[in-house]
């Protein structure tokens, strides 16, 4: 079956589907992979997330091995908090539409210019006003207070009474990559309320730190663009996935943390930061930096025209299209970062100039040697009227302001927290329009050793490493390592998984002969010859480079024997 590919862009269809080998194969960007890996790719998440979101799907019990019963108590008691969680987000989505009190907020969010589309996408709600509803509600539903204080629903107060912790407020429901509700952001919707936002207060399950808000309902569209865009705001969320900015998250909070940095590193290689640019969302984009700093990530900032929030700019209109403009033409983190310094100092003060000097230097260290650096130190010498040569002498000397590791036994970098847990969009092997003439027959043998087993057995003991790319001779020792039937284990290696894939897509599309192997092994043989009458040659081993070219001649006759017999 064919379809247009999920994980790249494109107008005609290369994407296959084998319902029988149960694998998918993309020939324009080269993904491919079986059904876990499918999800793996296209959720963003780990094999075992991945495994238990298909088994929760079909109903199919996942056998745990060996799972010790107070681990087990543990999931269990966390799937009924779940339950609890998604529930009262069910209640507050629909006292939201349907109560008479949340009319206002109905008022407020339509003035946003929120539709009630993505409202109902995001299960924005409402909390009532009473004391209780929740603390009522949950204990008829058989949860304990406990568990209900467990999840940050209710809270205690001085005379140890009990209460629910959202009242009066447009709530939104904060989820997980896979869309479980682990907590709340609730918006005030009366004046003497206080803290115009309140979250969930830190739980076992809600760690604000290591949540993005809409990574839910982003996380494929990050796939497919291949960045993140990420915002400040519940509404600024709302605002652009309703304007089709699906690729759109929120930090919990003005700055991102380690965390976060963490989990979007594991999904995509480049952030857009489109924050306020008022002076606590620079310091906001300066730590992203610093956090992000040492992990393979690109930051870009979008130059947010000041005193625009991004949903304000979606409601007027044309606002979506120069969105996306600023998106396209964001500037690197440390060109910005460059810019905000020499944008600050007083050129005609010396002081302020060496001040200037000293504090762009190490931001353009941690560029390392590339022609962005080279292009700042020219900006920066014209603007502080210093000589290039002099700029770059000090850059050369500054310890970069990333620097990787900590140095000076600072706290380590939270590294474990969800480091890791997904993958980088598709692109696991070469895509075959890249391949050299060698890799496409090379593959082709490969290919045919799997359509063949029995005459494949003989091939693959006959292939060596010196035959081989490096991808093929990975792909040669698995085939031989899993005769029969390569396809219903694939390799975890995702590289690997993707070669072996295209073999088997390729094995089920393409003839296969005895000739045509014998004639791709031959070829073959004769790149092997070519190879080491090379080598021969340049160790100025004159007699073996003769005895390997009346090899090659006589292979050369039999290849030209096996395409005779071929055609
Ligand atoms: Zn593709």
């Amino acid at each position: 079956m064919m379809g247009l590919c999920p994980f790249h862009d494109e107008r005609t269809p290369s994407f296959s589907v084998n319902p029988e080998d149960k694998l998918y194969y993309c020939h324009g960007c080269g993904a491919g992979g079986d059904v876990i890996k499918f999800v793996e790719e296209k959720e963003g998440l780990g094999f075992a997330e991945a495994v238990e979101m298909l088994a929760d799907r079909y109903g199919v019990e996942i056998q745990r091995e060996q799972e010790d019963p107070r681990a087990e108590a543990r999931r269990v008691q966390r799937r009924r908090l779940e339950q609890l969680l998604d529930r009262t987000a069910a209640y507050y989505a629909a006292y939201l539409w349907d109560s008479e009190e949340a009319g206002r907020a109905r008022e407020y969010l339509a003035e946003r210019g929120l539709g009630e589309e993505v409202l109902r996408a995001f299960s924005v709600g409402y909390a009532p006003s009473a004391w209780d509803k929740i603390l009522v509600r949950g204990q008829q539903a058989g949860f304990s207070v406990a568990e209900l204080h467990g999840v940050g629903l209710v809270q205690r107060s001085r005379e140890s009474k009990e209460y629910d912790r959202f009242r009066s407020r447009i709530m939104f429901p904060i989820r997980d990559r896979r869309g479980r509700t682990l907590g709340f952001g609730g918006r005030a919707m009366r004046s003497d309320q206080g803290a115009k936002y309140v979250n969930t207060a830190e739980t076992d399950f809600f760690h604000k730190s290591q949540l993005l808000y809409g990574v839910d309902r982003a996380k494929a569209a990050i796939a497919k663009a291949g960045r993140a865009v990420l915002v400040e705001g519940y509404t600024d969320v709302l605002a652009l996935h309703q304007a089709g900015v699906e690729e759109t998250v929120a930090a919990m909070g003005t700055s991102i943390t380690d965390e976060q940095v963490a989990t979007l590193s594991g999904m995509v290689d480049e952030v857009v930061l489109a924050l306020d640019a008022d002076s606590a969302g620079q310091e906001a984009m300066l730590r992203a930096q610093r956090v992000a700093s040492g992990r393979r990530m690109r930051l870009r900032v979008a130059k947010m025209p000041a005193g625009v929030d991004p949903a304000e700019m979606m409601a007027d209109p044309g606002g979506a299209e120069r969105f996306r403009d600023l998106v396209e033409s964001a500037i690197d983190v440390a060109d910005f970062q460059v810019g905000l310094v020499l944008a600050a100092t007083d050129v005609a003060s010396p002081a302020a100039r060496d001040r200037a000097l000293a504090e762009v230097a190490p931001v353009l260290a941690g560029l390392g040697e590339s022609a962005s650096r080279d292009e700042l130190v020219r900006r920066v010498a014209e603007r502080l009227d210093l000589e290039p040569a002099m700029v770059m002498g000090r850059v050369v000397a500054a310890t970069p302001a990333s620097g990787g590791e900590d140095a000076g036994g600072g706290p380590a970098r939270a590294t474990a927290v969800a480091r890791g847990t997904g993958s980088a969009p598709a692109q696991m092997t070469t895509p075959p329009a890249q391949l050299t003439s060698r890799e496409r027959r090379e593959r082709a043998l490969l290919a045919m050793c799997i359509a063949l087993p029995e005459e494949g057995r003989g091939y693959l003991s006959r292939l060596t490493d010196a035959h081989l790319s490096a991808s093929g001779a990975r792909a040669a020792s698995w085939l031989r390592e899993h005769p029969g039937d390569p396809a219903s284990n694939l390799p975890q290696d995702p590289e690997l998984a993707g070669v072996v894939t295209e073999l088997v897509m390729l094995a089920r599309a393409e003839p296969a002969s005895q000739e045509a192997m014998e004639l791709n092994f031959l070829q073959l043989e004769q790149r092997r010859l070519e190879d080491e009458i090379a080598a021969a040659g340049e160790r100025d081993d004159y007699e073996r480079r003769a005895a390997l070219s009346r090899e090659r001649a006589a292979l050369v006759e039999r290849i030209a024997h096996a395409e005779r017999v071929g055609s």
